[in-house]
């Protein structure tokens, strides 16, 4: 027997539960089909149990996309406010913790149990273990699961994006879009850790669990932050950030001491120029570890105020050749996705194919870390279930 409702939305994470949510409180009949056995389960991982739900500094420019401005109108009309609005009406206690990043004070569940009781009163169906095998368009759309079928006027894709795929991520989305023509800009890791290539690697994987501030820049971008030393490469906030920006072909490059002048006080007559004396400035500047290994590979070819100067430069300059990324596995989104040239900017509608929606982040735009990513996700669900 078929299954008919007025929309139905395929994945029950944070962009389809919001979607689902403002649909059902116009009065549509809407299904949430989930093929784990669990609503959320990215969120219930996120922000390390937390969940860093949204951020109170959100500006389009917190986004990647192939069209800057495609993010802004569902951004401005469902603000990172209005879901703190509705955590506070569930009473659910939060703080800030740093560069506007807010967090649950007890567990990310409280979010998840949020939009399940948002979604009951919104007389939302959930049907979990219901993995999607076939969607399908002739009068209305037609949608097959393992063990049921589907119709509804209005599908939306809510899938997400191929990062953490033991926790259930699945290319349908992609796939869905590529059945019914549409374009995708390349899937690729994003906030993700990053492999050194060698000598690098050889020279510091030593260090893993060194961390020190860094600007991090690559293609354009910068982030000031913590980089993380790791058995393989690198990591930390500073490092997440950039990784979204980076390509195989790109330099990335490291100041692993900004605004800061190492090699100044060896300028003075006063002060000895030696190893002794550098690395007593280096180690002012990174942890002990660090600062002797880096001065072990970057020993200063003399001891002229030249020879000086090009030490201090490789100091914040240092230009690294990643071999790759920690791959899906350990990305925290996926960069690319559905063409935003094929979505109206205000409901996510495709143009091409009426009554389809896709939203989240199978869509091409991703947010940087400290919650970003997660108010695309509210924003993009309500533009679309104000839409259906
Ligand atoms: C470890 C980790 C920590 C993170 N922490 C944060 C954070 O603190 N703040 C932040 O802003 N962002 C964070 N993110 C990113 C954020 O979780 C995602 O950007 C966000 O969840 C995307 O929402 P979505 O609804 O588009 O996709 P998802 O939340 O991934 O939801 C997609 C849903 O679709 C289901 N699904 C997939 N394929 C099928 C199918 N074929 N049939 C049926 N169902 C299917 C999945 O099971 C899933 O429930 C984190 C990500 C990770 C991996």
């Amino acid at each position: 027997m078929i299954q008919k409702f007025d929309a139905l939305i395929l994945g029950g994470g944070a962009a389809g539960l919001m979607c689902a949510i403002e649909a059902g409180k116009r009065g549509h009949r809407v299904a949430v089909l989930e093929h784990s056995d669990k609503l959320g389960k990215k969120i219930l991982i996120s922000g390390g149990g937390r969940c860093n739900f949204t951020n109170i500094h959100c500006r389009p420019e917190n986004f990647l996309s192939a069209n800057p401005h495609f993010a802004k109108s569902a951004l401005a009309r469902y603000t990172p406010a209005d879901f703190i609005a509705l955590v506070e009406k569930h009473l659910i206690r939060y703080h800030e913790k740093t560069l506007g990043q807010l967090f649950c004070d007890g567990s990310a569940r409280e979010i998840v149990a949020m939009l399940e009781e948002e979604c009951r009163a919104a007389n939302v169906t959930i049907i979990l273990n219901s993995r999607i095998q076939e969607a399908s368009r002739g009068d209305e759309f037609r949608v097959r699961s393992e063990n049921a079928e589907f119709s509804a006027p209005a599908v939306v894709v809510a899938t997400g994006g191929l990062s953490i795929p033991k926790i259930g991520a699945t290319s349908f989305g992609y796939d869905l879009a590529r059945q019914f023509g549409l374009k995708i800009r390349e899937p690729r890791p994003g906030l993700v850790p990053l492999v050194l290539a060698q000598p690098d690697r050889s020279r510091y994987s030593e260090l893993a669990g060194v961390s020190a501030e860094v600007i991090a820049s690559c293609d354009g971008q910068q982030f000031r932050e913590k980089m993380l030393i790791t058995h393989r490469g690198l990591s930390g906030p500073a490092i997440l950030q950039i990784s979204s920006y980076w390509e195989k072909s790109l330099p990335l490059k490291v100041d692993l001491a900004p605004g800061r002048a190492v090699t100044d006080a060896l300028l003075d007559p006063k002060v000895p120029r030696n190893l002794t004396a550098l690395r007593t400035e280096l180690r002012k500047v990174l942890p002990i570890r660090f600062a002797d290994r880096w001065l072990e590979h970057h020993k200063p070819a003399a001891w002229t105020n030249a020879a000086l100067a090009d030490f201090e430069q490789q100091v914040h300059d240092w230009i690294i050749h990643p071999s790759g990324t920690e791959g899906f596995e350990k990305a925290e989104v996926t960069t690319g996705g559905i063409d935003t040239d094929e979505l109206s900017a205000k409901t996510m509608e495709c143009r091409k194919v009426p009554g389809l929606y896709f939203i989240g982040e199978v869509v091409d735009v991703t947010g940087h870390l400290g919650g970003f990513n997660f108010q695309w996700a509210w924003a993009s669900g309500a533009a679309a279930g104000r839409a259906l």
